[in-house]
């Protein structure tokens, strides 16, 4: 097969850090293969996904603002996976055999392969907020088989809805009462934009959270959160956002150019530098 070119799609496309990710693994694993930026505009996103596979296109990742729109456009002219069906949203589109675009996301692979290691007990999880990275740690922290999953979130109508959508199996707590939830608990997800550079802080009092929590944040930039920051300083393990976003990409990557690639050491010091 030929059709070794991949990229990711989004409007801009320019910030993404997925060319330069996907670059390291086709230069250091010698795959004969490219991955390209590709800005599209809303208006345009149609057109590019019903001609990608005729112009030989391995698949594409898809950013901001188009995850809902494909997974729309895919469930009518493609196929969606489950994980796409649970998170609302396509992030990882693989052109198949016959052309047939398939629909994925990556998100939950990449939460649970970033924790999964350094979980420190499977009982009670916390999870902050109710958009699309919380759909997905929801998701994953359910096939983790956690006992008892709880999801904060200022705006309780987006909490509700995930409850909803996963049967009960997610309780739902307002985001007033967030610091008393994390009694008794053995991991601590952020997964607001709360922390972002730029954004304000993620105000927690982290005293009822017993020392050998787990807590991680989605939010890389900065790769210490004042989250993560505190966590360590009362002596909390912790994980922080950009193993998640590493490891999101390897599905995708092996899908396209046929090898699997890791994530490693040198990849997160390459990716940081
Ligand atoms: P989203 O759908 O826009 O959700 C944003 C969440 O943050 C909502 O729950 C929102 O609450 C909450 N929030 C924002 N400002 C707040 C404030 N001032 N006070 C309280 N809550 C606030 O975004 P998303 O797609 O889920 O992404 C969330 C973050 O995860 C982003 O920073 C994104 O970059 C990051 N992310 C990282 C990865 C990774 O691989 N590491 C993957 C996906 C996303 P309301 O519902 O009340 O607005």
């Amino acid at each position: 097969m030929n059709s070794r070119i991949a990229g990711v799609i989004g409007w801009p496309a320019a910030h993404s850090l997925s060319p330069k990710l996907h670059g390291y693994w086709l230069r250091t694993l010698g795959v004969g293969g490219e991955y390209v930026a590709w800005p599209v505009r809303p208006e345009a996103l149609e057109s590019f996904i019903t001609t990608m596979a005729g112009k030989g296109f391995a698949g594409c990742n898809v950013t901001i603002p188009h995850k809902e729109a494909v997974f729309n456009l895919l469930r009518k002219i493609g196929e969606v996976d489950d994980t796409a069906i649970h998170a609302g949203a396509v992030n990882t589109i693989i052109v198949k055999t016959g052309g047939i675009l398939h629909g994925t996301n990556t998100d939950v692979y990449g939460f649970t392969e970033n924790v999964r290691p350094h979980l420190t007990g499977k009982n009670k999880a916390v999870i902050f907020g109710a958009g699309g990275a919380a759909r997905a740690i929801g998701r994953a922290l359910i096939d983790l088989a956690f006992n008892t999953i709880i999801i904060a979130n200022r705006t309780l109508a987006r909490a509700d809805a995930i409850g909803q959508q996963f049967g009960r199996r997610l309780e739902i707590a307002s985001w007033q009462e967030r610091a008393a939830l994390l009694e008794n608990s053995d991991l601590l997800v952020n997964a607001t934009s709360l922390g972002m550079a730029g954004k304000p802080p993620l105000e927690i009092d982290l005293s009822s959270l017993p020392g050998h929590a787990l807590v991680t944040d989605v939010v890389y930039t900065p790769l210490e959160t004042p989250l993560l920051a505190e966590a360590r300083a009362r002596g909390n393990p912790a994980v922080d956002g950009l193993g998640m976003l590493l490891h999101q990409a390897a599905p995708g990557f092996a899908a396209w150019f046929g090898v699997k690639p890791e994530v490693t050491d040198a990849l997160r010091r390459y990716m940081l530098a």
